[in-house]
């Protein structure tokens, strides 16, 4: 009993060491959040904290010692969480539940949370300032015009 307590004691004082580094070495709030809840792919722990000064950045887990690169990881769990969603979603509706993300590349921008699951990347422009349509991630880079009317601006430019 005594050593049962001994080991939560440890554990509780890791955890928070975990906690208090993560807090200290990443600045990103979103980031942040993620590696907070981040469970170690390896041997399930939550004893996962940055290595100082490695970039990209990468963590580590207190339990088994398995080092591994933020988003490499992030890409590989949200590729295992969303291959099937997907493509049902994909089937049923013609979208996808995550696109690829303008800001790190990778297909992490979730449609459903409105946010890059990896960078915490969120849309600048919500709607079509012209026309009102929400805009989808990849009309991001149109400056607030959805295609169809980038498109119209387009060929009106043309025929000047
Ligand atoms: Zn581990
Ligand atoms: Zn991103
Ligand atoms: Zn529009």
């Amino acid at each position: 009993m005594e050593r049962l307590l001994e080991i939560e004691d440890i554990y509780e004082r890791e955890r928070k060491e975990c906690i208090h580094e993560i807090d200290e070495m990443i600045n990103d709030q979103h980031i942040k959040n993620v590696v907070m809840n981040f469970v170690c792919q390896k041997c399930g722990s939550n004893l996962v904290s940055p290595i100082e000064g490695l970039t990209p950045l990468t963590l580590m887990c207190k339990s088994c010692s398995d080092e591994f690169e933020y988003e490499k990881s992030m890409v590989e769990i949200i590729s295992r969480q969303y291959s099937m969603r997907n493509y049902v979603s994909y089937k049923e509706t013609g979208t996808y539940e995550t696109y690829e993300c303008p800001n790190c590349r990778n297909d992490s921008f979730s449609e459903e949370e409105q946010i890059c699951l990896i960078c915490g990347y969120q849309k600048r422009y919500e709607k079509c300032w012209r026309c009102g349509e929400t805009l989808t991630v990849d009309e991001q880079i149109l400056e607030g015009l959805c295609s169809a009317c980038n498109n119209e601006y387009n060929s009106l430019m043309e025929d000047d």
